[in-house]
């Protein structure tokens, strides 16, 4: 047993769970955690394409020597992108 508790909530916590909120265990095992997604992407065809995990979506950009366009690209005459600057 242990007597640690979230400051936050005053829950006990279980050696191995997350010590903030919102609190649960790391899972472990072949689906790599955040994996699940629900995406449609318009970019990667001439058609939509609904992926519905990450590593769909890596398999499927690689098949057809895609790279996801992440990069960040200012608009012209500035290093601004409407895209980007909400990111803080
Ligand atoms: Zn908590």
């Amino acid at each position: 047993m242990s007597d640690v508790r979230c400051e936050r909530c005053q829950k006990p916590l279980e050696i191995g769970e997350h010590p903030f909120c919102p609190h649960g265990f790391p899972v472990v095992g072949l689906k790599q955690i955040g994996d699940e997604i629900d995406e449609v992407n318009e970019n990667v065809g001439h058609t939509p394409v609904h992926f519905r995990s990450r590593s769909e979506k890596r398999r499927y950009l690689k098949e057809r020597g895609l790279m996801e366009f992440v990069r960040h690209v200012g608009a012209p005459g500035s290093d601004r992108s409407s895209k980007t600057t909400r990111w803080v």
